[in-house]
């Protein structure tokens, strides 16, 4: 027999960024939550590039506590080399230290009254009245908690949603696989600038990234459908790639490895006494694998939905659904486009990656992809059978 252990309004599954916004604005509803997580410290292990478009829009204060650094634009290579220089919008923002910071995003949460249990796999959900049995493997014992809702926030190899009877595996051709370095000793071009580098030789299917962190830069890359792994076109990089000569002291301090779920959102996010967070969800960009913000942002959304369901005692599928319709009309559009230019660009040779840089100029002053396709399309009308769908 399985111990109860305790009874909640709100169990979320997963202390990322996803999870702990959930449970930080659950709580801060009145709903009597638990924060789950199954590594022994939140935060650990770090399967990130660390950069994110905005703190200030959760009404976070970028203290430099976690904040690394601040982020003015970015700088994107085609192959050949060419350089086109994007600053404002999107490509600012800041690096942060996501051991720290997914670690102040749960402590944020339990001072809104959230519980955390640590070290606690969740391996099942059980139907119990109205609610779930959640079980959970802490140490080498298994226990249940009762709950009326579940949030999965279990990140790119969540098993909760499917638990809950929801479609949510991703097609491994979808995920993006990651190894990164973070490095010191890196000679930056401008330490508040990103580094972004294309090409099939480079990179096949993603792209490579330097993301300037202080003393140290995040290097690192991810690949799709790739003859070789990640690892070995990351050290490709590093030996004999575009920016070696200012790699040539650098020296690495932690390595990352991860999957990015790249296909675009599941098929439903919600359903009677469940929500689907984050990564699990697919709540991703296609195009850059950028996920803390809409992990955190569809997190608050959640949060405050479940809470608000238990004020009203109603947690069915009908009264659950106002958390997909509110993140869909603040992102889908917006996941679905990049959705578009992820396939495309992956089509694209080198030398239409060459001539999309040529074509893109020296500067843009934002990541605004509609721009982006206007100017491509007046300066390299060859490359429309590409773009012609997204006129
Ligand atoms: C190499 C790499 C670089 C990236 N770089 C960036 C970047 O620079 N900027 C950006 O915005 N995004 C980046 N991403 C994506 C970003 O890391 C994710 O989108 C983001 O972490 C999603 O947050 P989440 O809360 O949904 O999931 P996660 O952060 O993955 O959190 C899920 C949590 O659930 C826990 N968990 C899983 N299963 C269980 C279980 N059964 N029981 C209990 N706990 C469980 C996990 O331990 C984990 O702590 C990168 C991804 C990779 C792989």
């Amino acid at each position: 027999m399985r111990e109860l252990m305790d009874s909640y309004d709100v169990v979320v599954v997963g202390a990322g960024p996803g999870g702990s916004m959930s449970a930080y604005a659950s709580a801060k509803n009145g709903a009597k939550t638990l924060l789950i997580e199954k590594s022994q410290e939140i935060g650990e292990p770090v399967r990130c590039a660390e950069a994110i478009p905005s703190l200030d829009d959760f009404g976070i204060k970028p203290s430099p506590e976690f904040v690394r650094n601040e982020i003015k634009g970015g700088f994107l290579f085609a192959p050949n080399g060419k350089r086109v220089t994007v600053t404002q919008g999107k490509a600012t923002g800041y690096v942060v230290e996501r051991k720290i910071f997914d670690k102040f995003l749960a402590i944020r949460a339990a001072k809104k009254g959230a519980k955390i249990a640590i070290k606690s796999r969740v391996v099942g959900l059980e139907e119990e009245g109205d609610g779930w049995n959640v079980i959970v493997k802490h140490l080498d014992e298994e226990y249940a908690v009762k709950t009326k809702i579940v949030i999965a926030a279990d990140g790119v190899e969540s098993n909760v949603a499917e638990y809950a009877g929801l479609k949510a595996k991703k097609n491994p051709l979808d995920i993006c696989s990651c190894a990164e370095y973070e490095m010191t000793n890196v000679e930056l071009l401008d330490k508040n600038m990103m580094e972004f580098y294309f090409g099939n030789d480079i990179a096949p299917g993603g792209y490579l990234w330097i993301f300037p962190k202080g003393d140290t830069a995040n290097v690192g890359l991810g690949v799709r459908g790739s003859k070789k792994k990640a690892i070995d076109y990351l050290n490709e990089f590093l030996e004999n790639g575009l920016a070696k000569d200012r790699l040539k002291n650098a020296t690495p301090v932690e390595f990352k490895v991860g999957g990015a779920p790249v296909g675009g959102p599941i098929e439903k996010t919600y359903d009677d006494g469940i929500l689907v967070v984050g990564d699990a969800a697919g709540q991703i960009s296609p195009l850059t694998g950028g996920g803390i913000y809409l992990a955190m942002d569809c997190g608050l959304i959640a949060g405050e939905v479940a809470g608000k369901a238990i004020k009203n005692n109603d947690w069915s599928e009908k009264v659950l659904s106002e958390y997909e319709r509110r993140w869909k009309e603040k992102h889908y559009e917006c996941l679905m486009s990049h959705l578009k230019y992820r396939k495309i660009l992956e089509k694209m040779s080198d030398d239409e990656l060459n001539a999309l840089a040529e074509a893109l100029g020296d500067n843009l002053d934002d990541i605004d992809l509609k721009k982006f396709v206007k100017r491509i399309l007046t300066k390299k009308p060859s490359l429309i059978k590409y773009f012609k769908d997204l006129i």
